[in-house]
């Protein structure tokens, strides 16, 4: 398995680490920095540093769909180093930190609006989330005011893990939470935005709101009769 550095300092650029397998187009490591897609959050990208000399390109990073291993995806023809080469893993961190940025704005979203998310994306200058809500009756500058008194608030953001027993015997911080974490796989992390939001989160997110910076609210779609898209976009270009 991976050391998975971003999930502990999501403020990590690089890291030391060793080759543990490798095949045409994808590299597995010891440890990593890499945040890989999942929970609408795209995978870095990248390049590995080879100690014999020499990088590789990282185009993404994305989980096995089998095992879960994570897999550092490079070109098909990218020289493959030996399980055991020293190499050093340096992330994209410009595109990464656009990422947190707006990462840590759709919790503020999420807390905002009284509703069940139902799904969410987010790339380097743009995020969306869907609420389950039978009536068309979001108000985009309303959101959007809230949303950047939020982010000017400056609430700093904070990680714990917790265990399954920790949680089944706090009933009430499963009452605070907006989604129910997964059971069964031993500790869940929690991400808490101050006392604004509290959930089960894997992705990587700012350690204060007020690196977010200015955002606007660029429309809110009807996608179906129960379902509203907010999209947000960061204020400068
Ligand atoms: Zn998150």
């Amino acid at each position: 398995m991976t050391e998975q550095i971003f999930a502990e300092d999501a403020y990590a650029r690089s890291c030391e680490a060793r080759i543990i397998h490798s095949a045409p187009g994808a590299i597995q490591l010891d440890r990593t920095v890499f945040y890989a897609a999942g929970g609408g959050q795209p995978g870095d990208s990248g390049v590995l540093r080879l100690a014999e000399g020499g990088e590789i390109r990282v185009l993404n990073t994305v989980k096995d769909r089998d095992g879960g291993a994570i897999l550092h995806l490079v070109p098909e023809d990218a020289p493959l180093p030996a399980a055991g080469a020293a190499l050093v893993a340096e992330i994209d961190w410009a595109r990464r930190h656009k990422h947190m940025r707006m990462h840590t704005c759709l919790h503020l979203l999420c807390a905002i609006i009284d509703a069940p998310v139902t799904g969410g994306q987010l790339a380097e200058d743009r995020g969306r989330l869907d609420f389950d809500l039978p009536e068309p009756t979001l108000d985009k500058a309303e959101i959007e005011a809230r949303l950047n008194q939020l982010i000017a608030g400056d609430t700093p953001t904070s990680t714990r893990w917790i265990s399954d027993d920790e949680l089944a015997a706090q009933p009430d911080l499963v009452r605070t939470m907006k989604v129910k974490p997964p059971s069964g796989q031993g500790r869940v992390r929690l991400l808490a935005v101050g006392d604004i939001d509290l959930q089960p989160c894997g992705g990587t997110h700012v350690k204060s709101t007020g690196e977010i910076g200015p955002v606007t609210v660029r429309k809110i779609e009807n996608k179906g009769r129960h379902n509203r898209r907010v999209n947000i976009i960061f204020k400068e270009a």
